[in-house]
């Protein structure tokens, strides 16, 4: 099955991309909010989208899971992207979190606030979790996922690596999170740890990879996160990006204001998103001198 957010509402998506609202196609059994879709998919199961239903508008597409609970990422987690920055093999998942504020639409602008040098690109496979878990073994990790979709982990580098790396804030400026077009359920997939992952900078290509390449399974991720941290119904993982990002190339490349980033997931489909400038990011130092306390009340 595939789902999309057809203007803030969960809407079943044919193959031929004609789709029918999942409140209508219930009788209104299952609210068509997406978050709320999310957790009754099963009952889903057997809906048909009508023959003469309307064709898809990408304009009206939101992100396929608009609010989710928590975004979390891995890093380097690629052996192409992992050779071509020159690190080590890692022998253990690298995790971090994205903020969900971050998310946006499958056509939606990203915002590039003006200053900002290094915006890199990022194209991923996205991991939707469809039931809640916490401690999820590696055999029944699939079993919690409710669909895959494609997304961009787009990334401040100079705020990423700033000093002690702020991979959280470097990654979760608003609209870094493009997410869509769909949410595919697991039987549409030949075989869901091999899926082919690119990405176009202004009809460029700049990336092209398969999660065979990955270093670590989305099921090695996901009992590794959720022994830290309970998944909830509408988590993302975002499973890590191919190699040819910006930041690696010689010289190095970064977005800007004007390109059209496309990003496309094989069986998912492909998010058009148009790097526009925003407001300016004021940063500033604080020049802070120490000032020692003294603990004795003076008495
Ligand atoms: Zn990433």
């Amino acid at each position: 099955m595939r789902f999309a957010n057809v203007g803030g509402r969960a809407a079943l998506v044919s193959p031929e991309g004609r789709w029918v609202d999942v409140e209508e196609v219930t009788g209104g059994r299952v609210r068509a909010d997406p978050m709320e879709a999310l957790t009754r998919l099963e009952e889903l199961r057997d809906a048909r989208v009508p023959d003469d239903a309307p064709l898809l508008d990408s304009l009206t597409l939101g992100p396929p899971v608009p609010r989710p609970p928590k975004v979390l990422g891995a890093g380097i987690n690629y052996f192409g992207h992992a050779r071509e920055a020159g690190f080590d093999i890692p022998e253990q998942p690298l995790l971090f979190s994205k903020l969900p504020s971050a998310v946006c639409g499958p056509n939606d602008s990203v915002v590039i606030p003006a200053g900002r040098m290094q915006v890199d690109w990022e194209a991923e496979l996205v991991i939707v979790i469809g039931r809640r878990g916490h401690r999820v073994s590696e055999a029944d990790a699939w079993s919690h996922v409710a669909g895959l979709t494609a997304g961009q982990d787009i990334s401040d580098r100079e705020e990423q690596f700033r000093s002690l790396r702020q991979f959280t804030m470097g990654k979760s400026f608003d609209t870094y999170a493009p997410l869509g077009p769909m949410l595919v359920t697991l039987d549409e997939f030949p075989d869901p740890n091999d899926i082919r992952v690119r990405c176009w900078i202004d009809g460029e290509e700049v990336q092209d990879g398969r999660t065979a390449d990955c270093i670590f399974t989305v099921a090695e991720l996901i009992a590794w996160a959720s022994q830290i941290s309970t998944l909830e119904v509408g988590d993302l993982l975002f499973t890590g990006t191919p190699s040819g990002v910006g930041y690696i190339r010689d010289p190095a490349r970064f977005l800007q204001a004007g390109q059209l980033l496309e990003t496309e997931v094989d069986g998912i489909g492909r998010l058009k998103n148009r790097c526009i400038a925003g407001p300016e990011y004021v940063t500033r130092t604080y020049d802070r001198v120490e000032v020692v306390i003294d603990a004795s009340d003076g008495a």
